[in-house]
Parts: C-alpha cells; sequence; structure tokens
C-alpha cells in the first residue's frame, strides 16, 4: 500500500470532498505545532459504521475537553461519515474524522483559530496480524497513564499519543507487537491504544478507567459478557496479579477482540472465553 498521502479517492474535509492528494494543511496550523487536534477511529462493517453516533458524540466531547467547538453536530458528522463511507466504495473501512485549529493564531493560545473538521475512510485488516488466533506478545511500556490532574484523559485527543507512540516503538523493537501501560499508581490501565482485560476462573477483571479512554468497545465487549451471565469486576489491578490470569485480551475499535498470548514475563493461554468474545464481537458488529 502506497503513503498515507498518496492515494487516490477523496476526503472530506471543512465542507466538502476534496481529491485525496489535496487534503493538506499549511505548516503553521496550530494542531501540528501545539497537538490541538481530537480524533476518532470507527469501523464500518458491510457498509454500516457501528457506532457511529457514539464517536461522533466522543469526538465532540473530546474537542469540549480541548476548549473548542466543532462546528457541525453529532448528527451531522454521522451523515459526512456515511458519504465518505459510500464515496470510498468499501464495505468494511477504517474511519478517521479528525477535529484541529487551524493557522490564525500561532503560539500557546489559539483563542481565534478556526476549527477544522476532515473525515477519511481507507481499508484496514487485523490490527494485530495474525494475533487473532494465536494470541499478542505485549510489552510492559516504561511509561505511565497520566494523573487525571495532569491531562483532560477522556479525550482522545493528539496529544495523549506521545507516549503511546514512545511505547509502541519500544515494544516493536523487542519483536512485540503493542505494550501494555501502567497507570501513575502503578495499577494495570490499557495498551497503547485499545483497552485490556483479564479471565481468572471464569470471571473477568479489567482496569477501572478512571485516567485513561473508556473505549466504546470496551463498554460493548462488557454488555456482551454480562447479558452472558459472566462476572465482570472493574477495578485497580496491580501487575503481580497478572500472574494469577488464565487469559487475556485487548479490545478497541482497530484491534477488535484480539487474544493476549504474553505480557512480559507473563503468559495466557488462548482459551474458550477468549475465542468466544472474538467471535461474538465479530457476530455483533456485523449484526449492526
Ligand atoms: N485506549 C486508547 C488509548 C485508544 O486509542 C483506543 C482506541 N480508540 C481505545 C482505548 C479503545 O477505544 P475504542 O474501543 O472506543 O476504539
Amino acid at each position: 500500500m502506497s503513503a498515507y498521502h498518496d492515494r487516490d479517492g477523496f476526503i472530506w474535509m471543512d465542507g466538502g470532498f476534496v481529491p485525496w492528494r489535496e487534503a493538506k494543511v499549511h505548516v503553521l496550523t496550530h494542531a501540528l505545532h501545539y497537538a490541538s487536534s481530537v480524533f476518532e477511529g470507527e469501523r464500518a462493517y458491510g457498509g454500516r459504521i457501528f457506532r457511529s453516533h457514539d464517536h461522533s458524540l466522543r469526538l465532540h466531547h473530546s474537542a469540549t475537553e480541548l476548549g473548542f467547538v466543532i462546528p457541525w453536530t453529532a448528527a451531522q458528522i454521522d451523515a459526512i461519515k456515511q458519504e465518505v463511507l459510500a464515496k470510498s466504495g468499501l464495505a468494511d473501512a477504517y474511519i478517521r474524522p479528525l477535529a484541529w485549529r487551524g493557522s490564525e493564531q500561532m503560539g500557546v493560545s489559539a483563542q481565534n483559530n478556526t476549527i477544522h473538521l476532515a473525515v477519511a475512510a481507507w481499508e484496514w485488516g487485523a490490527y494485530y496480524g495474525d494475533a487473532k488466533l494465536k494470541g499478542a506478545k505485549l510489552d510492559i511500556a516504561k511509561w505511565k497513564r497520566p494523573s487525571p490532574e495532569t491531562i483532560p484523559c477522556t479525550a482522545k485527543a493528539a496529544g495523549l499519543y506521545m507516549i503511546c507512540t514512545l511505547s509502541k516503538h519500544a515494544a516493536e523493537a523487542k519483536g512485540c507487537s503493542d505494550a501494555i501501560m501502567m497507570d501513575y499508581r502503578g495499577y494495570v490501565a490499557e495498551a497503547t491504544g485499545a483497552n485490556v482485560f483479564f479471565v481468572q476462573d471464569g470471571a473477568i477483571h479489567t482496569p477501572l478507567p478512571d485516567c485513561f479512554l473508556n473505549g466504546l468497545t470496551r463498554q460493548t465487549v462488557i454488555a456482551m459478557l454480562r447479558e452472558r451471565g459472566v462476572e465482570v469486576v472493574e477495578r485497580h489491578i496491580e501487575p503481580g496479579e497478572m500472574e494469577g490470569f488464565q487469559q487475556c485480551f485487548l479490545t478497541g475499535t482497530a484491534a477488535e477482540v484480539t487474544p493476549v498470548a504474553e505480557i512480559g514475563p507473563y503468559r495466557f493461554e488462548v482459551g474458550q472465553m477468549t475465542r468466544d468474545m472474538v467471535s461474538a464481537y465479530e457476530a455483533l458488529v456485523r449484526k449492526g
């Protein structure tokens, strides 16, 4: 596949479609210098975007957390995404809405900068390659999810991914496909772009999302588990507890449900409960 800037097709930008290669911003764009941008990651299955409106609402929430207002409503963004998907000609696709502060003011303050919105769609297969079958191998990141007093932790904002990229690069250098990050207190938090779940004696344990993104996939999977009568415990998890967990999986729009085989020194089996959730999630998203 060619680089992202060099593809055929169209990207929706600030009110209409522009040819893919012309969807550009100026180098003196506030977002590029000060990370004043928020985004979403969504997947369409069979021509329908899963939880589209919830993603649009989260985009608005993220913008609010960064102190700006997107000049399109969530309902308008829903319609734009559907248009982008239709124009892409793809049935299964990844959708990326992005909102950012423009270039009127350069400096930390950017009170009067125009807020821009773009939406692109492309084909994106399994996020962790063949891990869906044999389980992903994860590193333990040296970077910690920061305290809610230091970042707007419920926003899906570009700036919060700086330590995710660093962690993922370090993991890849060790032959891992991702890293699990602890939080500022030392509890298990999440992967760099996905939430984490553990199976212990038939029950599910998952970190309390009190300083990181409470993923839509996480919420979907918890509801599915509870519907099945599985006990789900949301709590603070010490890293050492991973020794006693039998199974582990990640959830995220891109990751979907991906089994985990290793986290640092800890080993997990790709067991029945995990495999059931992989296929149940796959069935749900295709049903809508
Ligand atoms: N945490 C982080 C840091 C993420 O980037 C994502 C992906 N958006 C998630 C969790 C999972 O969120 P969702 O299930 O809404 O995609």
